[in-house]
């Protein structure tokens, strides 16, 4: 750590101030749906505004705002600038059915735990990444390059916020991107794609007691899904994936004992790793359930409700390696890298910008969705350190 301070911005982390903005944050209700992101992007933006940095909100949806930061590098302008972009998501998963221990916007703090919906995934890491830039800018450090932070909203359920923010190309001089979702402070640099599809069945109605007058729907889907089950994927394994996997969701059909149902619905919930095409899944998937139905006489169709492509960055990448070496300067530890299961903002950002993408934050990826979300303070800290070492190390700084 060649620059002082940058060591200044380390020392200034506090943990007390820490604590209570992510209090603040798992305070204001942004459980998606609705979402309702809009109170947590003002207090992202009032917290930069204390600190003496603007921050900008922008409106997708009624209610529903991105916020928007930087910290302008200070390299001459039109010459090749790095600009790193730190992104998070404003919105949560509903509290569930199942009671909590803990109040789930209380903030509660049981020795080095802090509880609430997001703490885990992901106010934690989205207030670790605007402490941390808070901190390079109280601290005096110049960058070179350009910090960027973007609050996202509706990540949670179909990525509303980053498809506005990749459509109005409002980062797209990004060159690296880090995306604090839970990865208890591991480097994650793969995750899995996510398509939703929801097969319907159509057959015909008749009464209960002659059933040969109909066609059933759900003898027709009940067919598919026994073929579902010895489908198999064409793919490669992936080394850190792993294979695509298929859950059936929901299942829903029929209106009475004594009456043909003319229409089931099921939905299922695939997991493909990099390289498969979602376009072929489907299309597979439809001609089997044309398949099963025409012998029958039922009609069907499959709708597309979710279509996130699978996300890879190269380990050998530069800013792979850099952001290895941070954690190895800061803890003298190698953490390899690896992957994970549940989609992010990436799957937009990745395609879009065609940069190297890092998932590295403080939450545990067990707990995210589940009743009781924690988080470790010690972790959220040592997320700010890493934040905040990294931006300084990828973007240069003058002293
Ligand atoms: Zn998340």
């Amino acid at each position: 750590m060649g620059n002082p301070n940058v060591q200044k911005a380390m020392d200034l982390i506090n943990e007390q101030e820490a604590v209570n903005f992510l209090r603040e944050l798992i305070a204001i209700n942004s459980v998606n749906p609705p979402g309702a992101e809009t109170a947590v992007a003002e207090a992202i933006r009032d917290h930069l505004a204390a600190a003496g940095l603007s921050a900008e909100l922008d409106e997708v949806e009624p209610g529903r705002s991105n916020v928007l930061s930087a910290l302008t590098g200070t390299g001459a302008e039109g010459e090749e600038q790095r600009v790193l972009v730190f992104s998070g998501h404003l919105d949560t998963v509903p509290t569930g059915n199942i009671p909590w221990q803990h109040d789930p916007f209380g903030g509660e703090r049981v020795g080095n735990k802090l509880y609430g919906r997001g703490t885990t995934d992901m106010k934690g890491g989205v207030a670790a990444m605007v402490l941390a830039m808070e901190y390079l800018h109280r601290a005096g450090v110049k960058l070179q390059g350009t910090l960027r932070f973007v609050g996202t909203v509706g990540e949670e359920v179909d990525c509303l916020g980053a498809k506005a923010v990749a459509s109005k190309g409002q980062v797209n001089d990004a060159t690296a991107m880090v995306i604090s979702e839970p990865s208890t402070n591991r480097p994650f640099i793969a995750h899995k794609g996510a398509l939703w599809l929801e097969a319907v069945t159509y057959g015909k109605t008749a009464h209960g007691s002659m059933p040969d007058q109909g066609v059933n729907a759900i003898t027709a889907m009940a067919r598919f899904i026994h073929e579902l089950e010895s489908y198999s994927f064409t793919y490669e394994h992936h080394p850190l994936l792993g294979s695509p996997t298929m859950n059936i969701g929901v299942i829903q059909g029929g209106v009475k004992t004594n009456v043909v149902p003319d229409q089931c619905t099921l939905t299922l919930d695939i997991r493909t790793v990099p390289g498969q095409e979602h376009a072929l899944i489907t299309g597979d998937l439809h001609k089997l359930l044309a398949q099963v139905c025409e012998p029958l006489g039922a009609q069907c169709e499959i709708r597309v409700s979710n279509d996130l492509p699978a996300v890879t960055t190269a380990k050998e990448h530069p800013f792979i390696q850099l952001s290895q070496e941070t954690i190895k300067n800061l803890w003298g530890t190698d953490v390899p890298v690896s992957g994970v299961n549940y989609y992010t903002d990436a799957s937009i950002y990745g395609p879009h910008l065609g940069v190297p993408i890092l998932i590295y934050g403080p939450g545990e990826p067990t707990l995210a969705h589940q009743p009781d979300e924690w988080i470790e303070i010690d972790r959220y800290l040592d997320s700010i350190r890493f934040y905040l070492t990294l931006a300084a190390a990828y973007l240069g700084t003058e002293v």
